[in-house]
């Protein structure tokens, strides 16, 4: 099964080898001719000089480079200079996101969501950036209602998102649900499903808590039979993680982006089967 389009995110490395390792995995992966490799950014601009270093080096190496930006905590002096300095180096695409401060943190900044930032992207850099946004099939977990959460997502497609990547979810219903509901209300970007390929079942589920993706019962028991057997993780992982992929695809979804956490073998293992 052919992927219409193909996006790969990666985190900012924090050491030498971490970045060196990162080096490597995008040179396994580049054979699957992604429109892009993302990097994300840390909350209050935490990883701002990482995440540039990193989207430099993705670029230099002659791939399309799209950085995260997050506008929590931060000034639009600030956000400014950030949009200013990519588009010096050349970069076109921007994934736009609100972003979440650590507990505690409590200056709030200049932008309160995402369609804010989206909006000031588009008033100060008109067409330069592609951008896009974040979308929840499962909705939000701080939304006050789905309907409030699918109101919010418009707002930033109407700011001028190009397209959107969703929050990685395991269950395609959820997905096409929120894109039917999303056509529905008027929205016409393409909506990426993101894809979380499964290496280790208890790390996912902690994540997925804070998040508010939801693994289903079925998929959840199964995980916990395997214990700490981390081949029969492995292998049902892919099995659940493909099948989702054709099924998405299948239901029209104009493309797949993974989320790699900066390792190739799953990723790559998914697109294999699918004939990438
Ligand atoms: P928003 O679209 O602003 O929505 C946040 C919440 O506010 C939602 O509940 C929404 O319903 C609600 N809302 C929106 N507008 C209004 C309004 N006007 N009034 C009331 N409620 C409103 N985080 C990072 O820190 N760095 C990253 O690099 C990063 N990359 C991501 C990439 C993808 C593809 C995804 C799906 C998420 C990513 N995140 C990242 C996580 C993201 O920052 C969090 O999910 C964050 O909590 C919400 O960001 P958002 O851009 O979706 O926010």
């Amino acid at each position: 099964m052919a992927i219409p389009d193909l996006s790969i995110e990666f985190f900012p490395p924090q050491t030498e080898e971490g970045i060196a390792k990162l080096r490597t995995v995008r040179a396994q992966l580049a054979p699957l001719k992604p429109a892009f490799f993302s990097c994300t950014y840390g909350a209050g601009g935490s990883t701002r000089e990482r995440t540039f270093a990193t989207v430099m080096e993705i670029a230099a190496e002659g791939h399309s480079a799209a950085p995260h930006l997050s506008c929590i905590g931060s000034t639009r002096d600030g956000i400014r200079e950030i949009l200013a300095t990519y588009q010096a180096k050349g970069i076109k695409r921007v994934v736009a996101l609100r972003g979440d401060l650590p507990s505690g943190a409590g200056d709030s900044g200049e932008f309160r969501y995402a369609n804010e930032l989206v909006e000031f992207i588009r008033r100060e850099t008109g067409d330069w950036f592609h951008i896009e946004v974040a979308a929840y099939p499962e909705w939000h977990p701080q939304a006050r209602s789905p309907r409030d959460d699918l109101i919010a997502f418009k707002r930033k497609v109407d700011a001028g998102a190009n397209s959107a990547i969703t929050q990685y979810f395991y269950n395609a219903d959820a997905y096409e649900h929120f894109v039917a509901e999303a056509t529905a209300a008027g929205v016409s970007v393409p909506i990426v499903p993101g894809i979380m390929p499964i290496a280790s079942f208890s790390k996912l589920a902690r994540f997925s808590d804070a998040c508010g993706a939801e693994i289903p019962r079925w998929m959840r028991l199964k995980f916990e039979q395997f214990g700490d057997d981390a081949a029969s993780i492995r292998a049902f992982g892919l099995d659940v993680v493909t099948e989702l992929c054709e099924r998405l695809l299948t239901v029209g979804a104009p493309g797949l982006h993974f989320y790699s956490m900066n390792q190739s073998a799953l990723t790559l293992d998914v697109c294999r089967r699918l004939g990438r």
